[in-house]
């Protein structure tokens, strides 16, 4: 043996990072369990069940293939591999780069030959490229950038259906009737179940059905099923929030792409196989291209573009405790907060539209810690690696990077949830109404919050109209009376 691989668990595919090149003769193959990742914190079950299965699956696989694999247990990642270094003193520790800042900066306190981390379609060193030719970092440039340089819905120099972008088409709000279709279940198997047993007493959540594969197979079954059932509708309903599906035309491939079971290479692929073939429309390739090549890049170049300590950021000095209701949906008469966080405990996800537009928003306008709610999201989503979260949350979901990510915050009240959902009909507040007891919270902490933020915003001209909408109200300070009582209620789980 000369080479010890250590495989993160977010690295788990045989053609890519550190096992690319591997030989089952000449290297050992690592894994560490780290009770660091899976017992410090309110974890949701489904999330350590789908990491930890995975990685002992994967573990397994390679076994078979013929490598020899050491699958540790221990306090960190760092405390195992230090172990295994002293039980082999000759071997070189190699890893692919790890998808952390912490994570890093271990390996290279250990010593490890760092190779490529190609599990993204865009180095570090190619995004800084274009960061540093940036005047602001707006992520449509660098998607368009990413359509050129990767040659994707291109003829030529110039997109495919001579539009970039097909948001303005792909925002339809759910239907009154719609068939959402099915979701995916995979059966357990003794891997599975043995994990299940493991769990800790500290994990949060429900984990009834196996909803998420923990196998490269499983990973490309629900890879199958979403490109023969669901990517037709996916672009029009994308942002749609409807009452009967809790994953609506999406996906389910972020766990996947990101614990490294599917690659993004291969998904863009089989997407334009589909919408080449004629069987779907641009609309819906184009919406769903933006999300892999466009989105998911942007974001993990940012992570590393702006540091350890971007995550520190609290630029509106929002310093409340993370609301109950967060943890406890019941705590909350809000239908569309309880609905939402219903399904997170329920299945570890939602899209994209209720993590921004009603959980971030919430965690806006109300003044919550940036950092205490980006532990929760960090913990609760089975998706929720590091990189995707600190840019989501300190820039696009709190703006609390002092608009460094984006020109101005996603700050809306409850027209925009009342218009993209199902919500607000079953709801005890109305989304039109600000004062009074039957005030939607949204709707009073909205207008509230731009005008407590007044200073920092009133020369934001992209927030012109939001502003200008505040001077026109004529009972700014009942609003404020009432979000008042509205924050204290929230604080105390009975808003
Ligand atoms: Fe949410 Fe307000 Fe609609 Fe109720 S009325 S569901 S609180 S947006």
């Amino acid at each position: 043996m000369s080479k010890l691989i250590y495989v993160a668990f977010d690295q788990l595919n045989k053609n890519y990072g550190a096992l690319k090149n591997a030989n089952p003769k000449t290297d050992l193959v690592v894994f560490v369990e780290s009770q660091r990742m899976i017992a410090d914190r309110k974890w949701h079950k489904q999330r350590l069940q789908f990491l930890v299965s995975s990685a002992r699956h994967f573990a397994n696989e390679l076994q078979q293939a013929g490598f020899k694999v050491e699958y540790l247990k221990s306090t960190t990642t760092k405390s195992g591999l230090t172990q295994i270094l002293k039980k082999n003193p000759k071997l070189k520790l190699v890893c692919a780069a790890p998808n952390s800042f912490r994570l890093r900066k271990d390996l290279v306190d250990l010593g490890a030959e760092v190779v490529e981390n190609d599990f993204f379609l865009t180095s570090e060193n190619l995004f800084t490229l274009w960061a540093e030719k940036q005047k602001s970092f707006t992520m449509e440039n660098f998607y368009r950038a990413q359509r050129r340089r990767l040659n994707i819905l291109m003829i030529g120099d110039k997109p495919v259906g001579d539009t970039w972008n097909y948001d303005a088409e792909n925002r339809l709000p759910p239907p009154k009737e719609h068939d959402w279709g099915k979701t995916l279940t995979f059966k357990s198997d003794e891997i599975d179940e043995q994990v299940r047993k493991e769990l800790p007493k500290t994990a949060w959540g429900e984990l009834n059905q196996k909803i998420w594969g923990t196998t490269r197979a499983e990973a490309l079954k629900q890879m199958k099923h979403f490109f023969d059932h669901h990517f037709k509708e996916f672009g029009p309903y994308e942002d749609a929030m409807p009452n009967s599906s809790w994953s609506a035309h999406h996906s389910l491939l972020s766990p996947y792409l990101n614990n490294g079971l599917l690659h993004p290479s291969e998904v863009v692929k089989a997407a334009i196989k589909k919408f080449e073939s004629g069987e779907v429309s641009i609309e819906s390739c184009e919406g769903f291209i933006r999300q892999i090549i466009g989105w998911r890049e942007y974001v993990n170049g940012m992570y590393w573009y702006l540091g350890e300590d971007y995550r520190e950021n609290n630029g509106l000095n929002a310093n409340r405790k993370l609301l109950p209701l967060f943890h406890e949906p019941d705590k909350t008469q809000m239908n569309c907060i309880k609905s939402v966080v219903t399904d997170i405990k329920d299945y570890g996800w939602t899209h994209h539209i209720p993590r921004l537009m009603v959980l971030s928003n919430l965690a806006l306008l109300t003044g919550t810690s940036p950092q205490q709610f980006l532990e929760w999201m960090r913990e609760v989503f089975i998706d929720a690696a590091d990189w995707v979260m600190v840019p989501n949350v300190i820039g696009m979901g709190t703006h609390a990077d002092h608009g460094v990510l984006m020109t101005k915050p996603y700050a809306a009240g409850g027209a925009y949830i009342s218009k993209m959902s199902q919500f607000c009909k079953g709801c005890k507040y109305d989304p039109k109404k600000r004062t009074g007891e039957d005030a939607c919270p949204f709707t009073t902490l909205y207008w509230d919050f731009l005008d407590r933020n007044l200073e920092q915003f009133k020369n934001n001209h992209r927030m012109f109209q939001q502003i200008n909408g505040l001077k026109r109200l004529s009972d700014v300070p009942a609003v404020k009376k009432r979000a008042k009582e509205v924050l204290a209620g929230l604080d105390k789980g009975e808003i």
